[in-house]
């Protein structure tokens, strides 16, 4: 058999290989997520020039102008350095830790809502750290039942086990 031969069959084998791997047709170079459908919209690739930080921080800005600046709405400097403090302290989600799970804290949620009350705002023994997930979804909906009168103040607590929702 020549080396000709031989590279023949060696090819039709890994092409015979990638087509049983890869029915759609993919060929063996398929990854998983190369051939998915792309997202239209999920990511522009950066102006000449920009950087991620100057794209972040317009995104911010557009964010502020939809809801008023973090200051305007009472969030000031005082409040970004509370919030870093505490979550230095609490670390992860009372929510995932009282069930079990390890999910980093990103939130300072205030347990009972403030409602403009600056003591309450500030009384770091209404605070408790959640994930985003946590705080836009559990608490969220807890909330709502509460000042609908609902929901009992214990249950804005979110550091209880709740087997319903953590299987
Ligand atoms: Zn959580």
């Amino acid at each position: 058999m020549t080396l000709r031969q031989k590279l023949d069959i060696e090819w039709e084998h890994r092409e015979r290989t990638a087509n049983t791997l890869a029915p759609d047709g993919a060929g063996v170079f398929a990854f998983e997520g190369f051939n998915m459908p792309s997202m239209p919209g999920r990511w522009r690739p950066p102006h000449q020039g920009e950087t991620a930080e100057v794209a972040q921080r317009e995104r911010h800005q557009r964010h502020d102008r939809r809801r008023g600046s973090a200051a305007s709405r009472g969030y000031g400097s005082r409040w970004q350095k509370a919030r870093a403090t505490f979550l230095l302290r609490h670390p992860l989600c009372v929510c995932h830790l009282a069930n079990g799970r390890v999910e980093p804290a990103t939130v300072v949620d205030h347990i009972v809502p403030h409602q403009g009350d600056q003591s309450l705002f500030w009384d770091s023994g209404n605070w408790q750290a959640l994930c985003q997930s946590c705080h836009d979804s559990i608490k969220a909906r807890v909330e709502d039942a509460f000042l609908k009168g609902n929901a009992s103040r214990q249950e804005l607590r979110l550091d209880r086990e709740m087997p319903e929702l953590f299987f």
